[in-house]
């Protein structure tokens, strides 16, 4: 077997590129041959980003050009009662984050809940999107396509559906813009967040649009999918789960556990979280969802980068006769329990400590399980942060944790 020196030379020759190691050494010695080179030409060791637990060949599907891992440290906050439509009984959260102070608190707004008998938690919609952009002669042309396209769903489906034994065409939006035809594809993608399903199923159907009208695809995501940026789109219709998450908490339970009072808190979210949020034309009115989604998003192996869309929350605080009433509403939470990053070993564990790994029965109750316990965490964080805005302790609280 080559070993990494002999390989890395073979890249100094010009013999080999960097991207074709796995093709000649298995997946570790290509990594550590990686690390020698970047190591000769940055004058960086990289012995920590070297030394990971995991079989980098495990990582195949996941990264090219592997040089190691990065670590992040993980906690874990709970345990969480959750009354949900998928998820049941108490469950512990797995958070990894380098932001010091998140941990501890979102575990008080945890026991908070916890003490108030546990969060209400429903997912509310499910579809993964995939939105097609073709070009089109005039809008006449445009119109005759988008009125095929409404009599022909069940066509695109059946193309559609024939690519992947799970995903289930839901639905298919035509939206013209001059000669530009958007086709949104909506799946249920069961435990799948989705995404790759849906690009592959939504070519297949192209194939069908291109055939039976004078369309032509121009690009398969036409960014009317919406993934990855921040769009109103995922905000008002959904993607991946829509998921909502409440509790009522006594006044005596926020002042004793939270330090501050009913009032103060719901002012808070009034003038921060609502008027605030307008003010800079936002499209999540929350505290810091994303600080959770990106945590059990790091912890789960989900997708990093749609923490954008887990930020399309909308927290809700009111001050009522027997107590507080809190409640979030995440309108495209994209998660899944299969699939992407679901399978390398430490994120496969953060999902055993979760207890919704691998494939549901039904299939998608895993995954809905997931958001919904996500959805608690969520507001967790937003009543603790909330609390310590409403009581000043904000600075105090990140001064002692996280410096
Ligand atoms: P995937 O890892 O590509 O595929 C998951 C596959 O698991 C499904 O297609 C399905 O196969 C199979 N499966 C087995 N049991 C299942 C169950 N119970 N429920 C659903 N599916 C089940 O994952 P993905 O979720 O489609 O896509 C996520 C990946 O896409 C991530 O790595 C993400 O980073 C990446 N991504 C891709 C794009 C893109 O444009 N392609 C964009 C953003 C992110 P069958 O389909 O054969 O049933």
């Amino acid at each position: 077997m080559t070993d990494a020196e002999d390989l890395a030379q073979r890249v100094r020759d010009g013999e080999l590129r960097l991207y074709e190691l796995e093709e000649h050494a298995d997946a570790g010695t290509a990594t550590q041959a990686r690390r020698r080179l970047l190591a000769a030409e940055t004058g960086v060791d990289l012995d920590a980003v070297g030394d990971y637990a995991f079989d980098a060949a495990d990582a195949e599907a996941n990264i090219e050009n592997m040089i190691g891992a990065a670590q992040i440290p993980m906690g874990v906050v709970g345990p969480l009662p959750i009354d949900g439509s998928a998820a049941d009984g108490e469950h512990y959260l797995p958070l990894a984050t380098t932001e010091g102070a998140l941990v501890a608190s979102v575990n008080r707004g945890v026991g908070t809940i916890r003490e108030a008998g546990g969060a209400t938690v429903r997912v509310l919609k499910s579809g993964m999107t995939r939105a097609p952009v073709f070009r089109v002669e005039d809008v006449a042309e445009a119109g005759a396509v988008a009125a095929w396209v409404r009599e022909n769903v069940p066509t695109l489906a059946e193309a559609a559906e024939r690519t992947t034994n799970h995903g289930e065409v839901q639905d298919v939006t035509p939206y013209v813009v001059g000669d530009n035809v958007f086709l949104r594809f909506a799946y249920d993608t069961k435990d799948a967040m989705g995404m790759n399903m849906a690009t592959i199923a939504t070519e297949a159907a192209c194939e069908v649009v291109e055939a039976e009208t004078p369309a032509d695809l121009v690009a398969l995501s036409g960014n009317l999918c919406s993934d990855k940026k921040p769009a109103a789109i995922n905000a008002i219709e959904g993607r991946g789960r829509t998921v909502a998450a409440d509790v009522l908490l006594s006044h005596e339970q926020v002042e004793e556990r939270l330090g501050t009072t009913t009032e103060a808190i719901a002012e808070a979210n009034t003038r921060k979280n609502l008027v605030g949020s307008a003010k800079a034309g936002a499209l999540g009115f929350n505290a810091h969802a994303a600080n959770v989604v990106a945590a059990a998003f790091l912890a789960t192996g989900q997708d990093a980068a749609q923490v954008v869309e887990g930020s399309n929350t909308i927290t809700t605080v009111d001050a009522r006769e027997d107590g507080l009433y809190a409640s979030v509403t995440l309108s495209s939470l994209e998660v899944g329990t299969v699939g992407g990053g679901t399978t390398l070993p430490t994120q496969a564990e953060g999902l055993d400590v979760i207890g919704y790994a691998g494939g549901g029965d039904p299939g998608g109750h895993n995954a809905d399980a997931l958001a919904e316990v996500i959805a608690g965490g969520v507001l967790a964080g937003e009543l603790s942060l909330l609390a310590a805005l409403a009581s000043r302790h904000l600075s105090s609280a990140h001064e002692d944790l996280g410096r």
